[in-house]
């Protein structure tokens, strides 16, 4: 992590240089980054002005109801996972909570994330992987089937609920997250107690090498929605973006191959 609370401090000369050289105009405020001079006299006010503003409190020990001085500014989602120094993404911390989730941020930053995950044991319910195009209609058709009781695991959804951004608009840094929290509900429904009956599972898995590794590891069956690119074009024009969402759809046919032990529909 680059925010260490004594990266934030710079050795005492290069302080007194910055004072004596800048006088910064006040859309040097607040850049989007600020690259390299973390340390510098800008950060040094920025940090300041965070202080300030979550009144010397740290802010997630407050969320718990617990008062706490805080002495450093912690980025809320961290500069590797693709934040920024804006105010709106600083928060006062105290140390002993900045340390522990530096430490959390640094360990999800050396796992590597599955796309395909590998788990030592096989779910105590069933699972139903669907597959297909972006826009042949995996949410839908899983909405129409799925019982009260069952768990669906779609991507696309997770995205939505952690970023905080409208659906088909979330930006890629979302991925890895949503991974992670996915894979981790996949591993749980192998263990006891599973309040679900039954699991459907999103995956767009146009190979059928893919679906074969997601039906072995999850004793799953597989449903293929065959929907031509051409309605799924008509399907997804609507949403922003749609040139990326038909090219998906295309992309996905060209890679598609067909399995034995599918049921398309
Ligand atoms: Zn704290």
């Amino acid at each position: 992590m680059p925010d260490l609370p004594q990266k934030h401090r710079k050795p005492k000369a290069s302080v007194r240089k910055h004072q004596a050289t800048s006088e910064q105009p006040p859309s040097a405020q607040f850049p989007s980054q600020w690259g390299n001079s973390r340390g510098g006299r800008a950060w040094m006010l920025l940090r300041e002005r965070i202080l300030k503003r979550d009144g010397f409190l740290c802010q997630p020990c407050s969320k718990e109801g617990r008062t706490r001085i805080a002495k450093e500014v912690d980025h809320i989602r961290s500069l590797a996972q693709g934040g920024t120094d804006h105010p709106s993404n600083l928060q006062a911390i105290c140390i002993p909570c900045h340390r522990k989730k530096t430490a959390e941020e640094s360990k999800q930053g050396l796992q590597r994330v599955a796309t395909i995950p590998s788990f030592k044991l096989k779910p105590l319910i069933p699972v139903t992987i669907v597959c297909g195009p972006s826009g042949s209609g995996k949410s839908r058709y899983v909405k129409e089937h799925a019982g009260p009781n069952d768990l669906v695991l779609d991507l696309d959804v997770i995205k939505v609920r952690l970023s905080g951004q409208p659906m088909h608009q979330v930006d890629d840094s979302w991925l890895k997250p949503a991974l992670r929290e996915r894979n981790a509900k996949l591993g749980a429904l192998a263990k006891q107690p599973v309040r679900y009956e039954r699991c459907w599972l999103i995956v767009s898995a146009p190979t059928w090498g893919e679906r074969r590794r997601w039906k072995e590891m999850l004793n799953a069956t597989s449903i293929v929605l065959a929907v031509d690119a051409m309605e799924c074009e008509r399907r997804t024009r609507a949403r922003a973006d749609p040139m990326k969402w038909a090219d998906l759809a295309v992309q996905w046919w060209k890679r598609y191959t067909a399995g034995d032990d599918d049921l398309v529909v």
